[in-house]
């Protein structure tokens, strides 16, 4: 019996080979009918004998393209039309929305093998692509995804370019970046002191030029680089001048023979590696490592990733040591990726660049492997906006701003959400403008309306203003802490009750303190404060989080009162350490804490590892590589739990009272102290579990970051019968924030 079919099929279907894939299907199962894409999803109409439509589908749902998601469809059937053809219609806006965009995707096998083969039309070409790679999200500007409402727009299709763009058969098929010498972008080459464009082959002046020692901006997808030689310390120590960055790591580009000369690869790190998504991945820097001392001080791993454009393929063959690659801005904004050469100029001697516009822009993600998962730091490019399902559909639209620190925002809608790329720190004006473009962009790529606004608890966020640009909308407040466990139960799909432990930096408490060494019972319904580390007073403000030796002060204040080992403490910072011990004894300028993060500076400062953050967590890091360096050691400190009120307090000054008393070397010491968090963790963990009998225990905040950390607390926990959640696709970081705020505000409002 003949019969005819229609299908809405939805998910990351456009941009991904999905429609000649259909259109190849349907010819091998004798189809015809039509294919078209529109803003809600590809309609698909099939006609033919019933059987062959049946397993036509069921061939179409298991094995679609590489890159596409099939997140449902809808089939019906309806009248026949006795079509003779099965045909590709173009494009239809009907503004409904629903439809999903991919994200950039690293450069495909086949793309590399035309991009080296000497006879090829598009032999090293700088812009070749097809509908398995090149870049999607970051050229859009409007859906459906089609050439004119993208940034291809100026370039065009040669004869050529169009052939292969209009037939179905060819694998650059509808790819709307398709282009090549004749008729795509350009590369070109630019002295940042004048201005002046050079002459020559653009790619081998700038291999020359990076040779050499200089600094350049590399245009890549979803911003510009600065680009140096990694082995060098030299111009790595002048980019840190230019950046105003002082010790935070660099992140590095390199082929994967000279990543593997600095660095272990395991085969799970490198399937990662050469991945579509094209992650920066931190791996354990080899002893014999030769990456100058200043792209990554102090730390035990490297960050790297590879060439993930042909821009960069290109380039590192030209070259033969890694290079530092990292996001161009400055100290504090957000990636710089417009053409106006006024910002870039002043970061970098020379800029290669291009005439392929970026519209939105794009940090490179972050991630580790753990227990053979990868693990994101930095959710970004390659990921975003790939949607994440959420176990709970309450038909709101809720957009979550995030927090201050690393931040992201969150669209939740239909069950699921899209979180934005990384924007950074929201204190400054550009970036909150950074959030505010970005938002716009989302709104108009997945036609969306918030329905619902949320927020950090912290009243001074700075980003809390672009509520005002919703008038009307409801705006909700989030605790911080809150919102990170409910970020890894939305991103692991948990609907029961969990022991949530949320170690962390800062964040605003329901009671007006500072936050951070939080344990909760709950589900997405509500989540209930159990316990907290002791409140410790946190002196001078935000400074604090800077200067690790303020709360270390503090704490050899609570042990031993103004005399002693504190005053002695003191004495390494002069008056300034005199008056603070003032301040600290009046609680002058402060309040408490129950910050994880605090402890670690503490530990970090008491131990003599250093008294100042440059960036956020360096001396917890910089504690915790020594920690790795130690030899194996079980035992631990003292800690004490007791009920103090309507929670329970875990108190570490007794473990500080051994950390300063132990006489062994300082990586022990270190190593110990990790033993005793995990140790008191497990602890209260079986204290709510004799109460409430829940045995699933959820990890998060920034301190798990640590994976030394991580790992003993995991396996002590699942040593004691526990089940143990931990973020994967989610940042356990600040940059998670956002999906828990909006997860939990969608089902408690
Ligand atoms: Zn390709
Ligand atoms: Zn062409
Ligand atoms: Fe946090």
């Amino acid at each position: 019996m003949e019969k005819r079919f229609r299908l809405l099929i939805k998910g990351i279907v456009q941009g991904v080979g999905f429609r000649p894939f259909l259109y190849r299907s349907a010819k091998k199962y004798n189809l015809c009918g039509l294919v078209k894409n529109t803003s809600r999803g590809v309609i698909l109409e099939v006609e033919g004998s019933e059987k062959s439509i049946k397993e036509f589908i069921s061939y179409i749902i298991n094995d679609p393209p590489p890159l596409s998601l099939i997140e449902n469809y809808e089939s019906r059937e309806i009248k026949r039309q006795y079509s003779k053809e099965f045909e590709i219609l173009s494009s239809e806006d009907d503004g409904e929305g629903g439809l999903l965009v991919s994200p950039d995707i690293a450069i495909c096998a086949n793309c590399k093998t035309e991009l080296f083969h000497p006879e090829d039309r598009r032999y090293r070409y700088p812009f070749i692509n097809c509908t398995d790679c090149g870049p999607r999200v970051s050229i859009i500007r409007d859906l459906p995804y089609d050439r004119p409402r993208t940034t291809m727009k100026d370039f065009p299709m040669c004869p050529d370019c169009e052939r292969e763009y209009k037939d179905p058969y060819d694998r650059r098929y509808h790819a709307q970046p398709v282009s090549c010498y004749d008729c795509g972008p350009t590369l070109s080459f630019f002295e940042s002191s004048s201005g002046k464009k050079l002459t020559g082959d653009p790619l081998d002046i700038a291999a020359q030029k990076l040779n050499e020692g200089f600094i350049l901006a590399v245009k890549g997808l979803g911003g510009y680089h600065l680009a140096c030689n990694a082995v060098l310390p030299e111009p790595v120590a002048r980019m840190r001048e230019l950046k105003g960055r002082e010790t935070k790591p660099f992140a590095m580009m390199g082929t994967l023979e000279m990543i593997r000369r600095q660095a272990t690869v395991s085969g799970e790190e490198k399937k990662w590696l050469s991945s579509p998504a094209s992650p920066i991945l931190l791996l354990k820097r080899k002893k014999n490592s030769t990456i100058a001392e200043p792209v990554a001080p102090g730390l035990k791993e490297l960050g790297f990733m590879l060439p993930y454009t042909p821009i960069h393929l290109l380039l590192l063959q030209k070259i033969k040591e890694p290079l530092v690659m990292t996001s161009a801005n400055i100290s504090g904004e957000p990636i710089i990726y417009k053409d106006e050469m006024g910002a870039i100029r002043a970061l970098c001697d020379y800029i290669l660049s291009h005439d392929r516009e970026i519209h939105i822009f794009a940090d490179d993600s972050v991630a580790r492997i753990f227990d053979g998962q990868l693990h994101l730091t930095r959710r970004s490019r390659g990921f975003v906006p790939f949607p994440l399902k959420i176990p709970v559909d309450r038909k709101k639209t809720v957009l979550a701003l995030g927090p201050m620190l690393k931040t992201t925002f969150t669209f939740l809608f239909n069950g699921k959400a899209i979180m934005s790329q990384y924007i950074g720190d929201t204190d400054s004006p550009a970036s909150i403008e950074a959030e505010k473009t970005a938002i716009r962009h989302f709104m108009k790529l997945f036609s969306l309306k918030p329905d619902l606004l949320v927020v950090d608890k912290h009243p001074g966020y700075p980003n809390r203003e672009i509520t005002a640009d919703f008038k009307g909308v409801p705006v909700i407040e989030i605790q911080h802490h809150k919102a990170h466990v409910a970020s890894l139960l939305a991103e692991r799909g948990e609907l029961g009750q969990v022991i949530g432990i949320s170690m962390d930096g800062t964040g605003y408490g329901d009671d007006g303190a500072i936050w951070g060494g939080e344990f909760f019972v709950g589900d997405y319904r509500g989540i209930n404060r159990f316990g907290h580390l002791k409140y410790l007073f946190l002196p001078s403000g935000d400074r604090a989080a800077k200067e690790p030796w303020r709360f270390a002060l503090s704490v050899l204040y609570s042990l031993y009162g103004a005399e002693g080992k504190t005053t002695e403490f003191a004495r390494r910072f002069g008056r300034k350490g005199e008056l603070l011990i003032e301040v600290i004894r009046k609680e002058a300028g402060g309040i408490p804490t129950s910050s994880c993060g605090r402890v670690f500076d503490a530990a970090a400062a008491l131990l003599g590892i250093g008294y100042f953050n440059n960036y956020e967590g360096e001396m917890p890091i910089k504690l915790q590589a020594a920690a790795e360096g130690s030899r194996k050691i079980e035992e631990s400190y003292n800690f004490f739990i007791k009920k103090e009120g309507n929670f329970q307090v875990l108190n570490l000054l007794p473990t500080f009272q051994d950390l300063i008393d132990d006489a062994r070397e300082r990586a022990d010491k270190a190593r110990i102290f990790h033993n005793t968090l995990a140790q008191a963790f497990t602890k209260m963990a079986r204290i709510i579990r004799n109460e409430y009998s829940i045995n699933k225990v959820g990890l998060t905040g920034g301190v798990f970051q640590n994976v030394l950390l991580l790992r003993l607390t995991k396996d002590l926990l699942e040593k004691k019968g526990f089940l143990v959640l931990t973020h994967r696709q989610v940042p356990t970081n600040d940059g998670g924030v956002s999906l828990g705020q909006a997860f939990l505000a969608s089902t408690l409002f």
